[in-house]
């Protein structure tokens, strides 16, 4: 068997299911945004990795050394603010082609990171350096914080709660296809900016969790189904998605038709979006609304989730259902 028959998420649960004894203090090992772990009787420690490689994430010469620093920080702070944690500080691990990469792109993404950082309220505290021959990668570990009964996590949610996100999806995967295809980019800045520098939804995680108001809660980085996916399994409901309900930005309305033939899959499995999904009880959708008016930021309600439905169902404008393939970005699966 190769790793590509069992794809990113089939390897992940295998290794959690291989060794899944914990010691009592580890409140979540693998298979959330971050790891949790019992720090004092009101404190917990959240830990989170993510890695950026060249030729998958990014391709050097078309990324400027400030905005990868600033990304490779923006990504790993999502995961914190998925928890509802408040980031404490990061090592940087880079395995460098150092005959190729220049110290000058070196300069600018350790510039990118630690200002980016600056801004986010978290510190560079330590790293790895190495060759590594061809190829540039940049690996991340982020520690956070967060108080012992306000963490969220995938396997909250519950049967009749309602979805909601964070801002809008599809702008990043857009971003992406317009770089790629070249031409004009007047107008588009701001679609190329949701992928080459994401904002991290830091503020509206703690606001949320910090009111209480999400059951389950995960950011999006894989596309809306994907992530949808894993709150669904975790939790053991199902999901109904309203598509005329998935928020689309009015630079996105504009220029997705031009880049792709089909903008509505773009925005359901589009990834690296980092906005938050979360379901809340109903009755909590007026403290969502006052919270979105408070963040000045759109908290949309696109679905619901419900015990009788088997997987993610796909609701159309004229209210037909139909069964959702979660798929959203895995490296190791095709098709
Ligand atoms: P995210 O998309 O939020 O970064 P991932 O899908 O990368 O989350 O990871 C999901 C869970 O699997 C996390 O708990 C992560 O720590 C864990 N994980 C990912 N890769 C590995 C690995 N190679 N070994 C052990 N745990 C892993
Ligand atoms: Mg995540």
């Amino acid at each position: 068997m190769k790793f590509s028959d069992l794809g990113e998420f089939g390897f992940i649960n295998r290794i959690a299911r291989r060794y899944p004894i914990q010691p009592p203090y580890i409140l979540k090992g693998i298979g959330d945004d971050a790891a949790v772990i019992s720090f004092s009787d009101d404190l917990v420690i959240l830990l989170t990795a993510d890695q950026l490689i060249e030729g998958f994430h990014f391709r050097i010469d078309e990324t400027e050394g400030k905005k990868l620093g600033a990304k490779a920080l923006a990504v790993n702070l999502s995961d914190i603010a998925a928890m509802g944690g408040y980031p404490i500080g990061y090592t940087v691990s880079l395995g460098i082609p150092s005959q190729r990469v220049a110290l000058d792109f070196l300069d600018a993404f350790y510039e990118g990171i630690t200002s980016f950082g600056k801004m986010m309220e978290v510190a560079l505290i330590g790293g790895d350096t190495s060759e590594s021959g061809e190829r540039f990668f940049i690996s991340l570990a982020l520690l956070g914080k967060a108080s012992k009964g306000k963490v969220i996590y995938r396997g909250g949610g519950k049967d009749g709660d309602l979805l909601y996100v964070t801002g809008w999806l599809g702008d990043a995967a857009l971003g992406l296809k317009i770089s790629e295809q070249g031409g004009s980019r007047a107008g588009k800045e701001n679609l190329l900016a949701r992928h080459f520098s994401p904002l991290p939804r830091v503020k509206e995680g703690q606001a949320l969790a910090e009111r209480g108001i999400p059951n389950a809660m995960i950011d999006i980085s894989d596309g809306l189904l994907a992530d949808l996916n894993h709150i669904v399994e975790q939790s053991g409901v199902g999901a109904e998605v309203d598509l005329s309900g998935v928020p689309r930005s009015p630079e996105f309305q504009t220029w997705a038709q031009e880049y792709v033939s089909d903008p509505r899959a773009l925005a359901l499995g589009g990834g690296e979006d980092y906005e938050l999904l979360f379901s809340v009880s109903p009755e909590k959708s007026i403290q969502v609304a006052q919270l979105s008016q408070e963040l000045a930021i759109p908290l949309t309600c696109i679905g619901r989730l419900a015990r009788e439905i088997k997987g993610i169902w796909l609701k159309d404008e004229q209210g037909r259902s139909k069964k959702a393939e979660p798929r959203g970005y895995d490296h190791f699966k095709t098709g």
